[in-house]
């Protein structure tokens, strides 16, 4: 099966790709364990193969892309992610034996882990191979077909990955979905038995109402705010070397990224001056530094101006940290600003920023913090400084955000033990190891009922015998 050219309807392209996946999966709906390590591992041998034409791909897209972000979080990651499905498959499709209550004795129950079937997965361009591919490898491991609708924005990464996954994979196996929002308006209202979408919370509904004409179950990976509280106790050069880590990884295009930090008043002046030190070790340079990323496309650049411009006119202290005083008025990239007295009205504290801004707030005092966080909708990441291990549970326990990393940032996303994903306004769903594995697989609930059972003591013509029975399990 080979899909038309791109010149046909989107929707008869990815229509065709839909009927071919489906038809196969109905030909073999439960590919069993060795089948779907040699597919992960397909993925893994190829991904370590070609890593360096998908950092080079990468970073044609982004204008410039450090090489070495693009093999930590496009590849390594990726890698690590498929290494943990590889190494715990086996285990996670062992049906689950179910304990059986009194009224049931002496049957069997089970829990079994079935693929799905055909599923979607939207994926977005801050990091175009990993949130494409690693969703798509939970998908396989639970035994699904998959289609990929990469992001338009990065359309030689996206062309890439529909290179790499035809040399591995049928397209009735896995396929590759490039082009506009035309393309994913189609894409999303394909019945799929499961639609995986990584974005922003905007297109987020859009997709959730395409899915519901379906009823097609829906994953959402969205973005949010991601705040940073630094307790006053917590050494302000440290918080600010790990959230300047965190914050300028990809210059800021991360969805957990931290998104703002919080402190208490005396402390913003040390903070700002702090974070704008931590900065200045990290790029001495920007624009002729490869370690520093470009904003990936025109339009979010232009997005980003517009936000510092808001806030600028609403009357925030904007500090540029551009430490070998660099013109950037060519190609996409920009120094960091740290963003003093913003305000709820500057865009700055309403949208995600999603680029290397960082605004400075500040609260009365520590007790403030969580009401703060919980008067906002509710965030992807929360990032926690405080080395007092009862106050920082006690705001685990008050505030509610996707995942938190205490003490540092975006750790909390790289453990493939843990399950990924937001919560409210940052998304539904999970996924990454286990939490990848059974979000793309039915478990279905099987009852055995051996040949001699008790279960004719229950069918009518009810009398004495089913009262007593039932007096005696209640
Ligand atoms: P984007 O513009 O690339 O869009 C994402 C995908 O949605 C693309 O493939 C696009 O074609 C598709 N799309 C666009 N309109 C659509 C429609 N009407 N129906 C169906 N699909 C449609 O990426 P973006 O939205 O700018 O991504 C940035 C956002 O993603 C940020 O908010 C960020 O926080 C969030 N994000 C979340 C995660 C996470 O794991 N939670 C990861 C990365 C990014």
């Amino acid at each position: 099966m080979s899909l038309p050219s791109v010149e046909a309807p989107p929707g008869a392209h990815v229509q065709i790709a839909f009927d071919a996946q489906r038809a196969a999966f109905r030909e073999a709906p439960f590919p069993d364990y060795a089948q779907r390590k040699r597919d992960l591992r397909r993925m893994l041998d190829l991904l370590i193969a070609r890593q360096d034409d998908i950092c080079a791909t990468i970073g044609s897209d982004y204008g410039h892309r450090s090489a070495h972000e693009s093999l930590m979080s496009d590849v390594y990651l990726t890698t690590t992610g498929i290494r943990h499905l590889l190494q715990h498959l086996h285990g996670w499709m062992a049906p689950t034996p179910a304990p059986v209550g009194l009224a049931l004795q002496p049957g069997r129950a089970e829990i079994v882990a079935q693929p799905l079937g055909v599923v979607g997965v939207i994926s977005p361009w801050n990091y175009p191979l990993n949130l494409a591919l690693l969703p798509a490898a939970c998908a396989l491991a639970a035994g699904n077909r998959v289609m990929i609708k990469p992001s338009e924005h990065t359309p030689r990464t996206s062309e890439l990955l529909r290179e790499l996954m035809a040399e591995i994979y049928a397209e009735d196996q896995v396929a590759v979905c490039p082009g506009d929002v035309s393309v994913a308006t189609a894409f999303a209202s394909l019945p799929f038995d499961h639609l995986f979408y990584t974005g922003s919370t905007r297109v987020g509904r859009l997709v959730m109402q395409a899915a519901a004409g379906n009823l097609t179950p829906v994953t959402l990976e969205l973005g949010g705010k991601s705040p940073v509280w630094v307790h006053p106790d917590y050494p302000v050069q440290r918080a600010a070397a790990s959230i300047v880590a965190g914050k300028l990884f990809n210059a800021g295009q991360t969805c957990v990224a931290p998104d703002y930090v919080i402190v208490t008043e005396e402390r913003r002046d040390p903070m700002v001056s702090a974070l704008k030190t931590a900065i200045e070790q990290r790029f001495p340079k920007l624009q002729d530094n490869p370690d520093y990323t470009s904003v990936a496309h025109p339009q979010h650049h232009q997005r980003l101006q517009h936000v510092l411009q808001d806030a600028r006119d609403k009357g925030a202290t904007l500090v540029e940290v551009n430490p070998s005083s660099e013109r950037f008025d060519e190609g996409r990239k920009m120094a960091p600003v740290i963003v003093q007295d913003a305000t709820d009205e500057m865009l700055v504290l309403q949208e995600e920023i999603f680029g290397p801004i960082l605004p400075v707030i500040t609260v009365p005092s520590s007790k403030e913090v969580a009401s703060y966080v919980n008067e906002r909708p509710r965030p992807l990441a929360f990032y926690i400084f405080d080395r007092d291990t009862s106050r920082v549970d006690e705001l685990l326990k008050r505030t509610h955000s996707g995942g938190v990393t205490v003490n540092d940032t975006l750790l909390h996303v790289a453990e493939a033990n843990l399950p990924f994903g937001g919560v409210g306004a940052s998304g539904m769903g999970a996924y990454h190891g286990k939490a990848g594995f059974d979000t793309f697989s039915h478990h279905k609930a099987v009852f055995r009922q051996p040949r001699f059972n008790a279960r004719f003591l229950l069918d009518p013509p009810y009398g004495r015998t089913v009262e007593r029975l039932l007096s005696w399990l209640m």
